[in-house]
């Protein structure tokens, strides 16, 4: 789906882009156009270039409309979720014998794709320190042709921050596609394409769809040549989202910046109010300023988001005993959604990386921090903590 850049700002965007009242009704809100299949006028005329479903759908472009548009790129693609939106970007720009740089920490899911899926089909992966420039420019100075970099940031569930500008310059004198897992800070926060990024992929399961009640994902790229292969692949392969998906995701959209203020502002409270904890040995928050991120999260985030990671003195039975204990926070995976959200990474979301180098220090917990009034989730911690 391709759009035309438009300089509204964020919110306007948001509610307005793409949607005009149905001609007909004067609907304000956007149909969900459930259909699997479109009439035809004549042998091979389909209307507005509508057929069948997995090939486009109304709904499911007014969503590539809006996220193209707020992301900064002129063209996205809706897939049934966040991982489906990785594998989609791997297929399209990736050939045999490619190679994955990542970092060392980011979705549990990813790494299973990369190593578990795409490794035995011949495309290798390694690790590096995406943060310091001089470092990636040394590690992709060893590997030749075909080499994409993975990037998420801030990163799950430490929060790092990667200077994407930076991490752009370096690939592109490399040749290497710099992908951006944007999830944690969503369009709001944070435009990657727009600091030199080729691909952003979205979980729109997290922030962009905002209330825990749907599964999407969505890919958001510039370039015209590597759209037309990821287009080719949303209908070839498949795994389209469906058209209520779509629409809960624009219905999200909508309240996604006065969401995210509140996210973040939520997020920052609680963060410093953790800093002081007896039973908190340290909280992982880009905005806190003794963050080893902060500087370049405050330069390339307009906030720093709603995740907020944290360890426990009292080591892996006090973090799983918290974990149990919070009532506001619910004992839940998933994050970006409007009620608060507690997991135990090491058990629960890194469960896959348990045991590897990259498995998470089991006395983390990671909250995502809902728009829920802060003195409640400030109580319910507090009342949790003191207790173990
Ligand atoms: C949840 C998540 C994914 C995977 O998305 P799904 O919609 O669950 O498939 C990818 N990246 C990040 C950062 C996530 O939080």
């Amino acid at each position: 789906m391709t759009e035309q850049r438009d300089e509204t700002g964020f919110s306007t965007r948001a509610i307005h882009l793409g949607i005009d009242p149905d001609p007909l009704t004067g609907a304000i809100a956007p149909p969900v156009f459930q259909t699997s299949t479109f009439l035809q006028d004549a042998v091979a005329q389909p209307r507005n270039g509508y057929e069948y479903a997995r090939c486009a759908n109304p709904t499911r472009d007014l969503l590539q409309r809006q996220v193209a548009g707020l992301e900064g790129g002129r063209h996205a693609f809706s897939v049934a979720s966040g991982l489906a939106a990785e594998d989609l970007v791997l297929r399209a720009a990736l050939r045999p014998g490619g190679h994955v740089v990542t970092g060392s920490d980011a979705y549990g899911g990813t790494f299973r794709l990369l190593e578990q899926v795409w490794g035995p089909w011949g495309i290798s992966t390694s690790s590096t320190e995406l943060g310091d420039p001089a470092t990636l420019d040394a590690h992709l100075a060893d590997l030749g042709e075909g080499v994409l970099v993975w990037v998420e940031t801030p990163s799950n569930p430490f929060l790092q921050v990667v200077d994407l500008a930076a991490c752009a310059e370096v690939c592109r004198r490399h040749g290497a596609v710099l992908v951006v897992d944007n999830t944690f800070a969503s369009p709001y926060l944070q435009r990657p394409l727009s600091l030199g990024a080729h691909v952003v992929v979205h979980s729109a399961t997290k922030y962009l769809a905002g209330h825990s009640d749907s599964v999407t994902g969505v890919v958001v790229v510039d370039d015209d040549e590597l759209a037309q292969r990821i287009g080719f692949l949303q209908n070839a392969a498949g795994a389209v989202s469906g058209p209520m998906d779509a629409w809960l995701t624009i219905r999200g959209l909508k309240t996604l910046a006065v969401r995210m203020d509140r996210h973040c502002a939520n997020a920052q409270v609680l963060a410093e109010w953790l800093v002081g904890h007896p039973a908190v040995s340290a909280v992982h928050y880009p905005g806190l300023p003794d963050h080893p991120g902060h500087e370049v999260a405050a330069r390339q985030m307009s906030a720093f988001g709603g995740v907020v990671s944290f360890q426990l003195r009292g080591g892996r039975g006090s973090a799983l005993a918290v974990a149990e204990a919070t009532e506001v926070f619910l004992l839940a995976e998933s994050l970006g959604g409007v009620e608060s959200l507690v997991v135990h990474p090491g058990e629960m979301t890194h469960a896959s990386v348990k045991g590897t180098p990259r498995a998470v220090p089991d006395d983390m917990l990671r909250l995502s921090v809902g728009i829920e009034d802060v003195e409640d989730l400030q109580a319910d911690l507090d009342r949790a903590l003191s207790t173990h």
